[in-house]
């Protein structure tokens, strides 16, 4: 059994964090949300008054929050944990960031002696209240490894991507596979029931052939052909747009760093950003689904 602080307990947190009590550990939490601190508390989860509570002797610190500047906030900024970490604990941050800010993170916590790896990762909230989570690490190979035994009480899967910063890298990259996929899927099957076929037998049939891809498989974009996924419940919950429109971001700015070209993700970075300017900002990822609806034929 670990002593673990985790903080953010949003759509990801929350039930990673009860995942941890599941397995065994002792977790303490810590969420600018009073709503979000109750669940944890249910759960079985121990709550901090203040941040820097969750880093009083532990063993892991994780952190499971929406962007860049809240990760540096709470790290590296006034009342930030830099000062009160020990060099006994690992620091996990599994919040999709940038590369850059990850190492900057790394590189500031070892000048105190304290180990930090990137662990950003896939699956989403089903994924994630499941346990079945795949984690994208960037690190020292040893950290890695002595992480691998909280990840797993999250996750199915822990991958090494290389140092600090490259689980980041090799995230966006996901990421951007994906939109393209949930956008494409999307449009596919607007065309197929904009000629009158039926989205479930249509879906079926690009499952089973050329076409398949995860979005098919476990997340399909269209109300009503699958059950227990967003789009059948009004795109609540799941990976919200903003999100997404933040990590194709990341990913184009990685691109300009290398002269990397990536058109099909400056195309969905646009698409996204658009689709959260017209207020669907906070509605899961594949609700983009209702922005290719078919124009009504004059
Ligand atoms: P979310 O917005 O649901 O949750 C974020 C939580 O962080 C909230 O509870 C918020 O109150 C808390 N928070 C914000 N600032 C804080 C601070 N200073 N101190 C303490 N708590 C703070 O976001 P999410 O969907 O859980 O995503 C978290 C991260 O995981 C993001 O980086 C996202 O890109 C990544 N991610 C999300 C999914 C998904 O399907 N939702 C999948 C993979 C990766």
């Amino acid at each position: 059994m670990a002593k673990i602080g985790f903080i953010g307990l949003g759509n990801m947190g929350g039930p990673m964090a009860a995942n941890l009590v599941t397995a065994g550990h002792q977790v303490t939490v810590f969420d600018l949300s009073e709503t979000a601190l109750a669940q944890a508390r249910e759960a079985g989860c121990g709550t901090a008054e203040h941040l820097v509570d969750v880093a009083d002797g532990a063993d892991y610190v994780i952190s499971m929050l929406p962007a860049d500047h809240h990760v540096e906030g709470v790290y590296l900024g006034d009342k930030g944990l830099q000062s009160q970490l020990s060099s006994a604990t690992l620091v996990i941050d599994c919040s999709t960031i940038s590369a850059e800010t990850a190492r900057k993170l790394g590189s500031t916590l070892a000048e105190h002696n304290i180990r930090f790896i990137d662990a950003p990762v896939s699956g989403g909230v089903g994924g994630a209240k499941a346990g079945t989570l795949t984690f994208i690490c960037g690190g020292a190979a040893d950290a890695v490894e002595q992480a691998r035994d909280v990840l797993s009480a999250m996750g199915k899967n822990v991958f090494r991507a290389g140092d600090v910063g490259a689980g980041q890298v090799a995230k966006i990259c996901n990421n951007m596979l994906l939109s393209v996929l949930m956008a494409g899927t999307s449009e596919a099957l607007q065309l197929g029931i904009a000629h009158g076929l039926d989205p479930k037998v249509l879906s079926e049939i690009m499952l089973q052939s050329s076409g398949r891809n995860w979005t098919l498989e476990v997340y399909n974009p269209c109300p009503g052909v699958m059950e227990n996924v967003p789009a059948s419940n009004g795109y609540d919950g799941g990976f919200m747009v903003d999100l997404m429109a933040k990590d194709l971001g990341l990913a184009q700015q990685a691109a300009l760093r290398s002269g990397a070209s990536t058109p099909m993700g400056s195309l969905t970075l646009n698409l996204y950003r658009s689709w959260a300017q017209l207020g669907h900002g906070r509605e899961d990822f594949s609700s983009i689904f209702k922005y290719v609806t078919p124009q009504q034929k004059k």
